[in-house]
């Protein structure tokens, strides 16, 4: 298995987006947010979530990211269902590849 730090910074369509864990989305009820207008992937630090899970909600975030800069964005934005698939689908891809996404300090 080939493991992959998810970088602090990530280029997507030509804008740097910075890649970070916090605790304020699950106090919201979040465990994922995607801020197109400071180019930020947030994903809760919250250690009870199923490393997996984290790992979807990254993906997640970052299907956001390309539907908001290649498909149209707001306009015609992907629904959340369909972006969860596509999350899914893209994590179930990576793992038959061989390649595992991991945090920054995760075993
Ligand atoms: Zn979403």
């Amino acid at each position: 298995m080939i493991e992959i730090v998810i970088p602090s910074t990530l280029r997507i369509g030509g804008k740097d987006y910075t890649v970070e864990r916090n605790s304020v989305l699950a106090i919201r009820g979040l465990e994922g947010e995607h801020i197109s207008s400071q180019c930020r992937l947030c994903i809760t630090d919250k250690e009870d979530r199923h490393i997996d899970d984290l790992r979807a909600t990254f993906l997640h975030e970052v299907v956001h990211a390309i539907d908001g800069i290649y498909c149209g964005g707001c306009d015609d934005a992907m629904t959340e269902v369909k972006v969860n698939g596509m999350a899914e689908g893209l994590l179930q891809f990576l793992k038959e590849l061989g390649i595992r996404l991991i945090f920054e300090g995760e075993e």
